[in-house]
Order: structure tokens, then C-alpha cells, then sequence
């Protein structure tokens, strides 16, 4: 009996938009959800972080 080498399709990240902190300074950066304070600095570096949106891998 003959096996094809089906392949199954590769699986693909998925991608989300997610509203981040990112750090002005440096790369750092986190999640909005998980961020309580209303204005954070970067636990780096100490700079101001804006908001921004990131694409991140959610699977
Ligand atoms: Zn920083």
C-alpha cells in the first residue's frame, strides 16, 4: 500500500492586533492589559512608554 506524503497544511500563526506600552527609549515593551497604571514607565529604563498597537502571536 502506497503512502502519500500528505502534507497537512502548515500551520499558521495567528496574529492579533494588541494594544501595547512601548518604551521611547528602548524595545521594551508589555501589554496594555496588563499594565494598571495610567501612564507606566519602562521598568528598563525608566522612560515614558506610549501606546501603541502590536501585532502578536496568539497561536
Ligand atoms: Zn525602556
Amino acid at each position: 500500500m502506497a503512502y502519500f506524503n500528505n502534507r497537512k497544511p502548515t500551520a499558521e500563526h495567528v496574529y492579533e492586533d494588541t494594544v501595547i506600552w512601548q518604551c521611547s527609549s528602548c524595545n521594551c515593551w508589555s501589554r496594555k492589559e496588563f499594565i494598571a497604571e495610567f501612564e507606566p514607565t519602562c521598568p528598563i529604563c525608566h522612560s515614558k512608554m506610549n501606546e501603541e498597537t502590536k501585532k502578536i502571536r496568539v497561536q
